[in-house]
């Protein structure tokens, strides 16, 4: 074992504050990493907050981040993809039982063994849960560790590793892409990485937002329309016109008025995670043959394709990039819509704690 500087939450109503954590010593697959960025996604407030605690409870004290970009400091005698001075990125998951009927098919994410990157239970014994990125160092098993592009900025590739993946999958699993027409609601860190996606496949992109003040940013995403969703009348023009619609909103929000825009057999795939239940009206599936889909993270070698697939489009997120001191006020301006797009910790800062 051995120390890393962290930052942790000691109850859902506890500011991030600075901590020491244990980290294991690199076993014969893994990968130890030194964390350089690390995203803030707005599922660390809701876990930091345990406003999930019905489905995933939080276990204090919590290290969030799943957004992890560093360069490798050490592998393991069994380690044959990475070697110290490597790039290297970790995103939501740490470990899974690798021999499962999903895990064989590529989708970790989905087996019932899979182990998060913080808030799940450590069988290493590090901690009592796995603790995350927004921490100087983290030891992780090779097969969740995936190769970063080096034609990209660093702190814009971190977001990709939850924001990127988590956009890129329904994206490429519904087939959003030349002449199809695609929304986006709710223009933050995963809905702006949405819009790129889409728009670098091909699709019409329209972005749905409740703040004027980001239509000229949606623009330059490369959305091609952008709706200002509590205007009725713009709302009321794209009715039955999508065929596909990508839901990233974090909080409460009326879902049938985004089904109902749907053309027959459209289908809005959930990627937000609202604290509370939605309501849906069940005449806006029946209307349209449409379908509700939900869409977790993504696997392993699919991120490593949303990876690749950044480095040849030179994608990144676009990111604010904070010391880790400002972490509890950039929590309070993710809640105001306040940030564009992501906000990326330079672990650089917590070398004075
Ligand atoms: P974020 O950066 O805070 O973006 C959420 C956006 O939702 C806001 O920027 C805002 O966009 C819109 N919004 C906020 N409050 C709203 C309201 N009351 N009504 C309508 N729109 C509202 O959050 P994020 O990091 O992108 O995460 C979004 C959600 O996805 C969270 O619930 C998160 O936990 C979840 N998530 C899920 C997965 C997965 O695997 N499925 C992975 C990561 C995150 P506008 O200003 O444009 O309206
Ligand atoms: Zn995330």
């Amino acid at each position: 074992m051995y120390n890393s500087k962290a930052y942790s939450a000691a109850s859902a109503k506890s500011p991030l504050a600075s901590a020491k954590i244990n980290r294991r010593d690199p076993t014969p697959h893994d990968v130890q990493i030194e964390i350089l960025f690390c995203g803030i996604c707005h599922s660390d407030v809701h876990l930091v907050r345990n406003e999930w605690s019905g489905a995933l409870p939080t276990v204090y004290p919590i290290v969030p981040g799943h957004e992890i970009v560093g360069r490798v400091t050490k592998v393991g005698a069994a380690v044959t993809k990475f070697k110290p001075g490597d790039l290297a990125g970790v995103g939501c998951m740490v470990d899974a039982d690798c021999t499962c009927p999903e895990c064989k098919a590529g989708f970790e994410q989905f087996c019932p063994n899979m182990i998060m990157t913080y808030n799940s239970p450590d069988k290493h014994g590090a901690g009592p849960v796995t603790y995350g990125g927004y921490s100087d160092s983290i030891v992780v098993n090779d097969h969740f560790v995936l190769r970063v592009p080096a034609n990209l900025n660093l702190a814009g590739v971190a977001p990709l590793l939850c924001a990127g993946i988590t956009t890129y999958s329904p994206m490429r699993h519904w087939g959003a892409g030349k002449g199809k027409k695609v929304g986006v609601v709710g223009l933050g860190g995963l809905g702006h990485m949405g819009v790129k996606f889409a728009h670098a496949l091909g699709a019409h992109v329209v972005v749905f937002t409740t703040s004027p003040n980001k239509k000229d940013d949606a623009l330059r995403l490369g959305a091609d329309e952008v709706v200002i969703s509590k205007n009725a009348n713009e709302m009321q023009k794209h009715g039955g016109s999508f065929d596909f619609i990508l839901d990233a909103v974090a909080a409460q929000h009326d879902l049938n008025a985004y089904l109902n825009m749907l053309r027959r057999d459209g289908t809005i795939t959930l990627v937000g995670a609202p604290e509370k239940h939605l309501e849906i009206s069940a005449f806006s599936l029946l209307m349209g043959r449409r379908s509700l889909s939900g869409s977790l993270i993504g696997g392993i070698p699919e991120t490593q394709e949303m990876l690749d697939f950044c480095g040849k489009h030179n994608i990144t997120s676009d990111v604010e990039v904070i010391p880790m001191q400002k972490v509890n006020e950039a929590y309070e301006r993710m809640l105001k819509s306040d940030v564009k797009y992501r906000f990326s910790i330079d672990m650089a800062s917590l070398k004075s704690e």
